[in-house]
């Protein structure tokens, strides 16, 4: 699948759309969901033009994927989540659900969350 740069990440990316931005360094952006499935739920995004964590696993540097991973964790410990525990979705391509087509952690807690998967 090619990037699609007139995806609404890309424009929050390129500041078209705003977003409540909670972090932000060389590589990643991370901002609040406009539509929240927890207390807290956040949108992980590096600013590389990746369609997927496929895409993203594949063709990313070293650099971009530590940069990711550790935006992931300290937006986790500045929201307290590491003492509650919290849970991390990628969602990939059609059997995943991925809406937006330009990679995105979502990080999820404030509350119990159940089951990992919902049953059909
Ligand atoms: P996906 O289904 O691709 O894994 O997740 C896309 C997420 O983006 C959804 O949780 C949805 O609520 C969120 N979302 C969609 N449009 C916007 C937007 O314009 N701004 C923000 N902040 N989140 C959005």
């Amino acid at each position: 699948m090619t990037y699609d740069p007139n995806n609404i990440f890309a424009k929050i990316l390129r500041g078209e759309i705003p977003c409540d931005k909670l972090y932000e360094d060389d590589h990643v952006l991370a901002f609040a969901d406009l539509y929240p499935k927890a207390p807290v739920h956040i949108l992980v995004v590096p600013k590389g033009a990746y369609v997927s964590m496929d895409d993203f696993t594949a063709n990313a540097g070293p650099e971009e994927i530590a940069a990711l991973f550790r935006a992931l964790g300290k937006i986790a410990r500045d929201k307290g989540l590491d003492k509650t525990g919290y849970r991390v979705i990628s969602n990939c391509g059609l059997n995943g659900g991925q809406e937006v087509p330009h990679l995105h952690l979502h990080l999820l807690g404030g509350k119990r969350l159940g089951r990992m998967v919902e049953a059909d």
